[in-house]
């Protein structure tokens, strides 16, 4: 399936039902799997053959949808969580610990900013946040001997910068680090960051992916291009034996797979954060139309964007596919067909003018959500960021005016027509 185009992966990826088995991915509803012998089960356990045996680590409903994402991305191997926050979180917490430093861009969904800022370095890990378009030279002079990794939004949430990727991978690869990019916004349809030297991809599958907003969930994805035991002292849990796990050395065992395998046996085993099959089905299902519905929301967005630019009653707007947004050259390398159909602009008048206007709203409704098929804003000021201070805020790059407009695949001209009577008042 590797071999086949984006669209067919979507439709057709991750899932070859042998003769007689059901076309549909089956959602295995089990948290357990039965065996002849305690032998064989034993062997699962010491990981020497491959099977299920407790849904917390492995259920094919899970893998099937993994796998799908996995080959759409481009990887080598990849995992569900239960949310995009446990993705991030794994993601990070499979190679850095007490003691160690990262390097993150500031423009990141306010979540995600707040688990690298506070809760870990509760856990004793620094951080350090750059400026999106920080110079090489002052990126580079942020590393330190314990840096362990470099983190991004491929398009920030909600500020839609695009990440220089390349710039960022140069650097995190020249001081010996991977670095993970969250692709939630553009999605594969529109970004493979892979392709531009991002070594781990992350998503929350609760946005475009699952598309209908009817579960939360998250994924993990290995490019396997990081060398682990070229810099084996840094990352020590994947080069030297894991005596939690029987002595495995995940990188000698699972080679390309080391990254992934250790997230399952010791992250999945201690912390959970598995989703539930029936909500991988639904995300399964969604997958199957990302394609379609990609192109539908950035069209959707790029004629919402042109038609809130000549409006007097809105004092700016970003999206990227716009010509003259700030966005536009980075834009057009990293995602020359499309981004996504997420744009933030400001209502003059500034705050409460920002809320008259959502409250006005007929069609898109006010909802702690983006990027699925409906219409939806939000003001992240007073929701999603609302634990951030001015400061931080405006590192994040989002201002007290700013109204985040998610863009879904209805008719554009009854969206213009909601806007407008919405801007009206
Ligand atoms: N990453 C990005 C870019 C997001 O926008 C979000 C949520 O909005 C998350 C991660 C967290 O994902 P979840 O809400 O699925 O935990």
């Amino acid at each position: 399936m590797t071999n086949f185009n984006t669209n067919t992966i979507c439709v057709q990826g991750g899932y070859e039902p042998k003769n007689g088995e059901s076309r549909v991915v089956p959602i295995v509803q089990s948290t357990t799997f039965k065996y002849e012998s305690s032998q064989q089960m034993g062997d699962l356990f010491d990981l020497k053959e491959a099977g299920y045996f407790y849904t917390r680590l492995a259920n094919p409903t899970n893998d099937a949808v993994a796998r799908k994402i996995c080959q759409l991305e481009g990887g080598v191997a990849a995992i569900l969580t239960s949310s995009g926050q446990a993705a991030n979180l794994f993601a990070i917490i499979n190679i850095a610990g007490a003691g160690d430093h990262v390097i993150s861009c500031s423009t990141i969904y306010g979540g995600t900013y707040n688990l690298i800022a506070n809760t870990l370095k509760n856990f004793g890990i620094e951080s350090t946040f750059v400026e999106p378009d920080i110079s090489v030279e002052e990126l580079e002079s942020k590393f330190q001997p314990n840096t362990k990794l470099v983190f991004g939004e491929t398009l920030s949430n909600p500020s839609l910068n695009v990440l220089d990727i390349e710039k960022f991978a140069n650097a995190a690869h020249k001081h010996g680090v991977p670095l993970i990019v969250d692709n939630t916004f553009p999605t594969p349809i529109f970004c493979k960051p892979f392709e531009w030297g991002a070594d781990i991809v992350t998503h929350s599958t609760t946005k475009y992916m699952n598309g209908s907003a009817n579960s939360v969930g998250g994924v993990v994805v290995d490019s396997g291009n990081f060398d682990w035991t070229k810099y084996s002292e840094k990352y020590p849990g994947l080069t030297t034996p894991d005596e939690t796990y029987h002595g495995v050395v995940y990188t000698e065992s699972f080679g390309k797979g080391a990254y992934i395998t250790k997230m399952t046996t010791n992250l999945m085993r201690d912390l959970g954060s598995i989703p539930s099959p029936q909500n991988s089905f639904y995300l399964g299902i969604g997958l199957e139309t990302l394609h379609l519905r990609m192109e539908r929301h950035f069209a959707n967005a790029l004629a919402i964007a042109r038609h809130l630019e000549k409006h007097p009653k809105v004092s700016w707007v970003s999206f990227s596919g716009l010509e003259n947004d700030s966005q536009y050259e980075l834009a057009q390398k990293y995602l020359p067909n499309g981004s996504c159909g997420v744009i933030s602009f400001g209502v003059e008048g500034g705050r409460e003018a920002a809320v008259k206007f959502m409250d006005s709203l007929k069609l898109a409704s006010i909802v702690t959500h983006v990027a699925d098929a409906r219409t939806c804003v939000l003001h992240p000021a007073s929701t999603t960021h609302r634990q951030m201070n001015d400061e931080e805020l405006a590192a994040a790059g989002v201002s007290p005016d700013l109204v985040r407009l998610s863009v879904g695949i209805e008719d554009v001209n009854d969206l213009i027509a909601d806007i407008d009577q919405a801007l009206e008042k």
